[in-house]
């Protein structure tokens, strides 16, 4: 179970996730909003190795990371535009997931983490309430990954035929 839950994280990840079982790739306002800001590239420097979390059972790699100094800041690389919107949750729980990396393997927890849109780039607190949800979040993966059958959260039609998991799903 351990190991099906590892793969399914790494192959899945927390944004697909989101997208079958809960329907949460919509933009909601429960979490974090965070700040446009801007970006000096220069500094970021690509995450050579997996961040693992024996605690947790969680294992990702991060597109960039920033020293500095005391900690470590992790950024995600979204080749979509963020335009007028707000980050999907499903993109600040991914990146929540690598700030508990980072505090699980450097001791240290990231004030914050970075999310970069094609137009913008987002600073996102990693609050003790998105680290809740996460938690929340990795608890219903756990659950549902140890279930014979996953209902269908959703009565949309059009959502199963742009869904890129139907031709594996039986729900539709
Ligand atoms: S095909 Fe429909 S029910 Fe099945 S995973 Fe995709 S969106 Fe969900």
């Amino acid at each position: 179970m351990t190991l099906l839950f590892l793969a399914a994280v790494v192959l899945l990840g927390l944004g697909a996730w989101l997208y079958v079982r809960s329907g949460q790739q919509r933009r909601a306002a429960g979490l974090p909003a965070g700040e446009i800001i801007y970006v000096d590239a220069g500094d970021w420097r690509r995450a050579d190795r997996p961040l693992f979390s024996d605690r947790y059972q969680l294992t990702g790699k991060p597109d960039y990371l920033i020293d500095q100094g005391r900690e470590i800041i992790p950024v995600e690389v979204k080749s979509a535009r963020l335009g007028q919107n707000q980050p999907y949750d499903s993109h600040k729980l991914q990146l929540a997931a690598y700030c508990l990396l980072i505090e699980e393997s450097e001791g240290v927890r990231p004030a914050y983490g970075v999310i970069k849109y094609a137009d913008a780039a987002i600073r996102l607190p990693y609050t003790a309430a998105l680290r809740a949800e996460l938690l929340h979040t990795l608890d219903l993966m756990r659950r549902d990954l140890a279930a014979r059958h996953v209902s269908r959260s959703h009565d949309d039609p059009a959502r199963c035929r742009h869904c890129g998991y139907a031709h594996a799903c039986g729900e539709q």
